[in-house]
C-alpha cells in the first residue's frame, strides 16, 4: 500500500513537472523575442544579450559549463544596418520591413533617382549596364516581375540584377513573399526588394541607407552540460541556433520568435529537465550563434569541437518548434534510420503527433557539419502554424506551442532510448 502511495506520488510529481514545462518554454520564447533582444542579430548588442540569457538559463536550471565558461567566442564577418535605412516613392515615405527589404549585401548609399522600370518578361529591352548609366546618369533599373511565372526568366532576371548592382541601384518589383537573410559582403550599389503596385516609370526614388561591413563581429555559442552518472565521456547533444536577422536599420526588427527562439526555449526545457533528470551519458547543450549567417557558430564548434566528436552518440539540431500541430519533419532522417525507428515507433504507440516524416541531408540547419564530419545527427522542426519566415511578422504571439508536450516526450524517449 505504502509502495503504491510513492509511487502514486512520484508519478503525479512527473506530471508536474511536463506541465510546468510549457510555461517555462513560453517564458523563454516571450523573453528571446522580446524588443529587447532587438532580432538577436548584429545591432544594439542584440546578440551579445540573448546569449548573456541563454548563459543564466543555464545557471538557474543548475547546469555546468562544458568547459571554462558557458561561451565559446567566434568572429564572423557580417554586413550589418545600424542607422538610416529610408526609402521614398515620390512623396510616400515606405516602411521598411514590411513595403521592401533592403538586400542583405547593399552598402551604404545616399540617392535621387529616377525610376526605369522594365517588364520582367520582356527583358532584351534592358540596355547593357554601361549604356543604361550613359543614358541617364540619375536612373534606378527597376524590375518589375509580378507577371513573370517562369523560373528561367527569374533566373536571368536575377543575372542582371546582379551585373547591374555594381553599377546602378536596383530595385526587384514582385508579389512575393519578402524574406529577409544576412550577408558577409557588400555589393556595389543597393538592391531593394519591394512587394508590388508602388513604382510606376519616372518616379522618383529617394534612398538613405546605412550599412557597415564588421570584419570581425564576436559572437558566441553557448554551451553547458549535465554530468554523466555511468559514462560521463558519452556525448547525448541537443543543439538549436539563438541568433536570427537583428535589425534592418532603426525601425525594422526581425524578432524570429518561431526561428529559432521557439528552438532554444525547447532546448533549454531538456536542460532544465536533465539537470533534474541526470542521465547515464553526459547530456550537452548548444546553443548557436552565426546559423543565418551560414550556419558559421557550428562549423566553428566542428572545427574547434570542445568534446570529441566521436564520443557523441547523436546529436538533435531544433529550429522552427512553435507549432507541431501538423507533426515533425526530421532532417537527415533517411541516413539514421534508428532514429526514424525509435520516433515513428513511439509515436504511433502514444498516438502523439499526426505525422513524423523524414528528409534527406541537408544544409539548411547547424546539425549539418557534424553530420558531414560523421557524427549521427538530425534536424528536427515542427510542421504547421504560422508561415511568416524570416520577416518581421515572426513574432511571439504566432506561437502555439500547441503540441509542446508530445514533441518533448518525443524527444526524451529518443535521447533516452537510443
Ligand atoms: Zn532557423
Amino acid at each position: 500500500m505504502r509502495k503504491i502511495l510513492v509511487l502514486l506520488v512520484l508519478s503525479s510529481l512527473c506530471v508536474l513537472v511536463k506541465a510546468q514545462d510549457i510555461s517555462y518554454v513560453r517564458e523563454k520564447a516571450a523573453m528571446l523575442s522580446s524588443a529587447d533582444m532587438k532580432g538577436r542579430g548584429y545591432v544594439g548588442n542584440g546578440l551579445a544579450q540573448a546569449a548573456a540569457y541563454i548563459a543564466s538559463s543555464y545557471k538557474e536550471a543548475g547546469l555546468n559549463p562544458l568547459g571554462e565558461g558557458y561561451f565559446q567566442p567566434f568572429t564572423q564577418q557580417v554586413n550589418v544596418f545600424p542607422g538610416a535605412v529610408e526609402v521614398k516613392v515620390e512623396d510616400m515615405v515606405l516602411m521598411p520591413g514590411k513595403d521592401y527589404l533592403v538586400d542583405p549585401a547593399s552598402p551604404s548609399h545616399q540617392g535621387l533617382y529616377r525610376a526605369k522600370v522594365y517588364d520582367g518578361n520582356n527583358l532584351r529591352a534592358i540596355p547593357n549596364p554601361m549604356l543604361f548609366k550613359e543614358q541617364c546618369a540619375d536612373c534606378i533599373l527597376v524590375l518589375d516581375m509580378n507577371a513573370v511565372e517562369e523560373e528561367d526568366i527569374k533566373e536571368r532576371a536575377r543575372q542582371i540584377k546582379e551585373m547591374f548592382s555594381s553599377i546602378v541601384p536596383v530595385i526587384w518589383m514582385s508579389d512575393e513573399k519578402l524574406a529577409w537573410s544576412v550577408a558577409d559582403e557588400q555589393r556595389g550599389f543597393p538592391v531593394l526588394e519591394m512587394n508590388n503596385g508602388y513604382i510606376v516609370d519616372n518616379a522618383f526614388i529617394a534612398m538613405d541607407i546605412e550599412a557597415d561591413l564588421r570584419k570581425d563581429f564576436l559572437a558566441d555559442n553557448v554551451i553547458a552540460k549535465v554530468e554523466g552518472t555511468q559514462y560521463p565521456d558519452s556525448f547525448m547533444v541537443f543543439t538549436a541556433h539563438y541568433d536570427h536577422l537583428g535589425m534592418m536599420g532603426e525601425e525594422a526588427t526581425f524578432l524570429g520568435a518561431n526561428d529559432n527562439a521557439s528552438g532554444v526555449s525547447v532546448m533549454l526545457s531538456l536542460a532544465k529537465y536533465y539537470a533534474e533528470n541526470p542521465q547515464p551519458c553526459t547530456m550537452v547543450f548548444i546553443a548557436f550563434a552565426g546559423e543565418e549567417a551560414g550556419l558559421v557558430g557550428s562549423k566553428y564548434f566542428v572545427d574547434h569541437p570542445s568534446i570529441d566528436l566521436k564520443a557523441i552518440r547523436l546529436l538533435v539540431n531544433l529550429d522552427l518548434m512553435g507549432s507541431g500541430v501538423e507533426g515533425i519533419m526530421v532532417v537527415n532522417g533517411k541516413e539514421n534510420p534508428k532514429v526514424m525507428k525509435i520516433l515513428q515507433k513511439e509515436n504511433d504507440t502514444q498516438g502523439y503527433l499526426p505525422k513524423v516524416g523524414q528528409r534527406s541531408q541537408s544544409a539548411n540547419s547547424d546539425h549539418y557539419y557534424f553530420a558531414e564530419a560523421g557524427v549521427p545527427a538530425v534536424f528536427i522542426y515542427a510542421l504547421g502554424g504560422s508561415s511568416a519566415y524570416h520577416d518581421i511578422f515572426d513574432v511571439y504571439e504566432n506561437l502555439t506551442f500547441e503540441e509542446y508536450p508530445d514533441i518533448f516526450r518525443l524527444l526524451t524517449h529518443l535521447s533516452e532510448s537510443y
